[in-house]
């Protein structure tokens, strides 16, 4: 099965890819870890990736699909995918369209509202990418990554002028990508404002799928 999730940053798309890629059985291909990774190797792509970023700015085009191309290309992604943070403008899908015929594209919708109170209590692991809520999914020890031990972190991105800027770019970029699948009839709309645990049983049960 090939999947797309899409939703605006910090709608929790995130957290149904891990679950839901494990219940498939399918890679999580992540653009938005993919790219942060290539960020701490503090390369030259490394620093221009990182400028884009910190500013909650999309990568340019080209680079985003080199990389998306090469990810694509391993022998994992053969029997299906599930696509977390791509396509983010419309002629990423475009292009996604000439690669493979995408069976669902799920999308996550959360008011602007909650997402801002999300993103601000949002903390990251600096060294394994889990990912953690200081209200609804806190770390057992205040800044210390549960699965690694190491430190927890605020993305540059989930800083409150940066989220704002994050939400512009969503409306004027990633929205049109939601009208493509919703026009294509393969959209499935779920209320992401729900528990992580909710969204995942809401989403299996659309793509008439058990646990
Ligand atoms: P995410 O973790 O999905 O919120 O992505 C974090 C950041 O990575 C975004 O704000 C963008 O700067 C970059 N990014 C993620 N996916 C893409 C993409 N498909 N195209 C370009 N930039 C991306």
């Amino acid at each position: 099965m090939k999947l797309v999730l899409l939703g605006k940053p910090g709608s929790g798309k995130g957290s149904e890819a891990e679950l839901l890629a494990k219940t498939l059985k399918v890679p999580q291909i992540s653009m938005g870890d993919i790219l942060r990774s290539i960020e701490r190797e503090k390369t030259e792509i490394g620093r221009m990736v990182s400028a884009y970023i910190d500013k909650g700015e999309l990568v340019p085009d080209e680079l985003a699909m080199t990389i998306f191309k090469e990810r694509i290309s391993k022998p994992d992604c053969k029997k299906g995918l599930l696509l977390d943070g791509f396509p983010r403008y419309l002629e990423q899908a475009n292009e996604l369209d000439k690669l493979m015929k995408i069976d669902k594209a799920i999308y996550l919708d959360v008011p602007d509202d909650l997402i801002i109170k999300r993103l601000s209590n949002r903390r990251s692991c600096s060294n394994c990418g889990a990912v953690y809520n200081l209200i609804t999914n806190p770390p057992k020890k205040e800044g210390v990554c549960d699965k690694c031990g190491k430190d927890l972190y605020i993305r540059n991105d989930d800083k409150p002028e940066t989220i704002k800027n994050r939400l512009k770019i969503y409306n004027e970029q990633t929205k049109p990508v939601v009208n493509f699948y919703s026009n294509k009839g393969i959209l499935i709309k779920i209320d992401g404002s729900k528990s992580i645990d909710e969204v995942h049983k809401n989403v299996l049960k659309a793509l008439g799928k058990s646990a």
